[in-house]
């Protein structure tokens, strides 16, 4: 495919010394990741988009960053994003990017304009029995909050793969302070103490202003991701003439070391289940996304639980696996996909054709939809959030219809109400817990019997907060590689946090502006922790 056979073998000119007319980038995934390579491959690296080749094995692109359905068969998004003002890689991506509906703006200033006219300001946190928590204190200990303070000070190494339950005492995973945090971010208490430092410090600046108690510094898109960003970016780059090729899973990548490095010559996929290899020209860009943090996904129904998937049923898992096997400075990916168990949670999308669990929950939160945040039942067995997006959530969503989205961190409890482990309970089963524990019972058949509450399960959604040390994560172009670079949410890249849409673009800059030698620096992160201001303001939230 590619047509660059005329560069010599080994050699290290860059893109614009041989002309970028003739280097193709190939690009594993159609998550985020891809497409904002493929965005900063064309921006900046000048390549034509009809050179850029993205491989996704769904009959859709975005990844992880979904959201679809229709008002007949019910929404579904298995997740719903916050940012914050400090995502520097997405909003320069997005900053670039027209929106859908006004072409004298971008999707940038859509998001910036959103935030500024609904700014969210949580009065029900989180509850318990049915009333809201009184959250005047964070509940620390003063131990509690010197371990705190201390573990901002270590240093990553010194952490090793500690669990952040063998750093605190037990008292600290009773605090107010640990159910907003993790609730917010799905920190599990055997989670790795290394990303939740990184977290603490990337965060530190929305401590204050009532930023974890509210969620004042939390910022949203217009519409749900997928609509609100991967739509418009997609349109883009098929402007552009990028190659999307759906429904095609890459099993495998071929190697050979020229002077310039490990360099991957061959691209083995499957294509409509038929096989095919794609040869690489060594000047060719290949670009991985390994692991998918919604790799296994599986959906139940009103009536139905969801199975649970495994890292076999995909590609992501398995590819990473198969080229990691001889070649160490790819990673460890069983690090991050053989502990289903402490990696699974499941998340609900409820669809309301009947405003009145919208109204019931409006008037006891004292927040309109779009307001408020993670409404969190902290005596929940399942430790149950929802949130009530604003409205329209989806582009395509008619005004009697509502949309509000729910999770449990722990699936494999029994219910309070329904006797039975999340992970078995059908959607009907799951909204039935949640109205009780909301004391909704009295409108319980009205709601039960007018809407749609799809469960899922998603075996791998924590797999990025699993414990790891030093070289389990790939460097995003690992050393002796001359042409491939991996992104997404398991490469390493120094102080950012997985979870975040925020840490995939962050690869894609790092990847194209290394692999292409731009003379261009990756958008910095910001850094509160150096602002004295910001400190003084975190360490008094911390003393309340
Ligand atoms: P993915 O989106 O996982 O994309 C990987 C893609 O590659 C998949 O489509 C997969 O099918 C494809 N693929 C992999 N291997 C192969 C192969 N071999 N062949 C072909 N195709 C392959 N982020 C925030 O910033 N804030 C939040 O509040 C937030 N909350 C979230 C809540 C949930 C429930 C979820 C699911 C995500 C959340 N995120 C949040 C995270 C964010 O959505 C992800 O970090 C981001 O979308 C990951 O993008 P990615 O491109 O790196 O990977």
């Amino acid at each position: 495919m590619s047509d660059n056979a005329d560069i010599p073998k080994g050699s290290t000119a860059t893109l614009s010394q041989t002309g970028q007319t003739k280097i193709h980038a190939y690009l594993i995934g159609g998550g985020i990741a891809s497409l904002a390579s493929a965005a900063y491959l064309i921006r900046d690296g000048q390549m034509p988009g009809n050179n850029i080749h993205i491989f996704e094995e769904m009959d859709i692109n975005g990844g992880s960053l979904d959201g679809k359905g229709s008002p007949e068969e019910g929404y579904l998004m298995r997740g719903g994003r916050m940012m914050e003002e400090h995502y520097g890689c997405t909003f320069d991506l997005f900053g670039f990017i027209p929106s859908l509906t006004d072409p004298q703006k971008t999707v940038k200033d859509e998001i910036f304009e959103f935030n500024k006219d609904h700014k969210t300001r949580a009065l029900a946190r989180l509850i318990a029995n049915g009333k809201k928590v009184d959250m005047t204190s964070l509940g620390f200990s003063v131990n509690d909050r010197l371990d705190l303070v201390k573990l901002m000070a270590l240093s990553e190494d010194s952490l090793g793969t500690q669990r952040i339950v063998d750093y605190f005492s037990p008292d600290f995973f009773k605090t107010n302070f640990w159910h907003f945090y993790c609730t917010t971010f799905a920190f599990e208490s055997w989670h790795s103490l290394v990303e939740l430092k990184r977290y603490m410090v990337r965060f530190v600046h929305l401590f204050p202003n009532d930023g974890l108690k509210a969620l004042t510094g939390v910022w949203r898109t217009p519409y749900n991701q997928y609509d609100s960003m991967v739509l418009p970016l997609t349109k883009w780059l098929k402007e552009k003439g990028v190659r999307f090729e759906l429904n095609t899973q890459v099993t495998d990548l071929g190697f050979i070391h020229t002077v310039a490095g490990k360099t991957v010559e061959k691209i083995h996929l499957t294509r409509d289940g038929k096989s095919q290899v794609i040869p690489v020209g060594n000047k060719d860009l290949v670009f991985v996304t390994n692991g998918s943090m919604t790799a296994g996904s599986r959906i139940g129904s009103m009536d139905a639980a969801p199975a649970l998937g495994a890292k076999k049923d995909g590609g992501s898992w398995m590819l990473w696996e198969k080229i990691a096997r001889n070649n160490p400075e790819f990673g460890r990916p069983s690090v991050f996909d053989d502990h289903i168990d402490d990696s699974k949670w499941e998340s609900f999308t409820v669809t309301f054709y009947d405003p009145t669990f919208f109204a019931l929950m409006e008037k006891f939160t004292g927040n309109a939809a779009g307001t408020g945040g993670l409404v969190t039942i902290t005596d929940s067995n399942w430790l149950m959030s929802v949130v009530l997006a604003h409205q329209p959530h989806f582009l395509n969503q008619p005004e009697n219809v509502q949309v509000c989205w729910g999770y449990g961190l722990f699936p494999d409890a029994k219910g309070n109400f329904v006797d039975k482990k999340m992970s078995e309970c059908t959607g009907r089963e799951i909204l039935i817990e949640l109205l009780y524990h909301l004391h909704f019972t009295e409108d319980k058949d009205k709601i039960l019997s007018t809407s749609k509450c799809i469960p899922c399960m998603m075996p791998f959604i924590t797999s990025q907060f699993l414990p790891r040390a030093r070289g389990d994560r790939p460097l995003v172009i690992p050393r002796g590689c001359a042409n491939i670079a991996f992104i997404g949410q398991y490469c390493e890249i120094p102080d950012d946090v997985v979870f975040t849409v925020e840490y995939s673009v962050r690869s894609a800059q790092t990847a194209v502006f290394s692999l292409l030698h731009l003379d261009k620096e990756v958008t910095p992160i910001y850094k509160g922790q150096y602002d004295l201001g910001v400190l003084y303001d975190a360490t008094r939230t911390l003393q309340s």
